[in-house]
């Protein structure tokens, strides 16, 4: 059983934000222009940086025709594919900080629309990428189960919520060489559920090297699935 968790002061406000947002109608995050029932207007959304068409099934990163690329030949992922809509880059990066750091949830709603229409597949289940006790407590949320919940209600897919687990706080991936991510995630996810021939998706607002979904995606193979796909926001594209 899990223990009840408490909230930082930082989370309540985010609560409270949260609280204030249903009631209020609200403008653009990213303009303030244009009020409208979602957190972005019509101009903004269209103006998101989307992903290549030509672009690697398993990863995503752009490929010349599509194909798979190098790395994923060289050494496979853990995960079957990704499905990914936007480049994280202005102004989607400014979207995702809204998101997270400000507590706007609405945001989570205008990027599982954005998710939601470039999946391809239909899993047996949908998850959220865990995030550690810590960063929970901090933030109040977690941003990516506040996507899938969305996705999940809109697809009609079953969502598990509880199941899975990370274990430790791990540095913030982007504060690493690309060698160490791996590494630093070794060994940090924990699932209580049988997920035998299931396929499943995981949720998460971002994606840079995919060391995180890589290991969760085997963490999630050990408990039985037969497919791991990462429904992600937004993907980090090398410089
Ligand atoms: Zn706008
Ligand atoms: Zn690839």
């Amino acid at each position: 059983m899990h223990q009840p968790l408490s909230i930082s002061p930082r989370g309540f406000l985010n609560r409270c934000l949260k609280s204030a947002q249903i009631l209020v109608p609200q403008s653009c995050v990213l303009c303030s222009g244009g009020s409208s029932e979602t957190a972005l207007c019509a101009p903004c959304l269209a103006a998101l940086p989307r992903l290549a068409r030509e672009r690697c099934p398993v990863c995503t990163l752009p490929t010349l025709s599509g194909e798979v690329c190098g790395a994923c030949l060289r050494h496979r992922p853990k995960f079957d594919r990704v499905d990914c809509a936007l480049v994280y880059a202005f102004p989607a990066d400014t979207l995702i900080q809204a998101l997270k750091y400000d507590g706007n949830l609405a945001v989570a709603k205008v990027l599982g629309a954005v998710l939601k229409a470039s999946v391809a597949d239909r899993p047996d289940l949908i998850l959220a990428m865990p995030l550690s006790k810590q960063r929970l407590r901090e933030r109040g949320f977690n941003q990516a189960l506040e996507i899938a919940k969305f996705v999940a209600r809109e697809l009609d897919i079953p969502i598990a919520i509880d199941s899975c687990r990370k274990t430790r706080d791990t540095p913030p991936q982007t504060a690493l060489p690309w060698k160490e991510r791996a590494k630093n995630v070794r060994g940090a996810f924990v699932c209580d559920m049988n997920l035998a021939g299931k396929k499943v998706a995981v949720v998460d607002d971002v994606m840079t090297t995919g060391a995180t979904l890589n290991e969760f995606a085997a963490t999630l193979r050990k408990s039985g699935a037969s497919e791991v796909s990462g429904w992600i926001a937004a993907r980090t594209l090398p410089r």
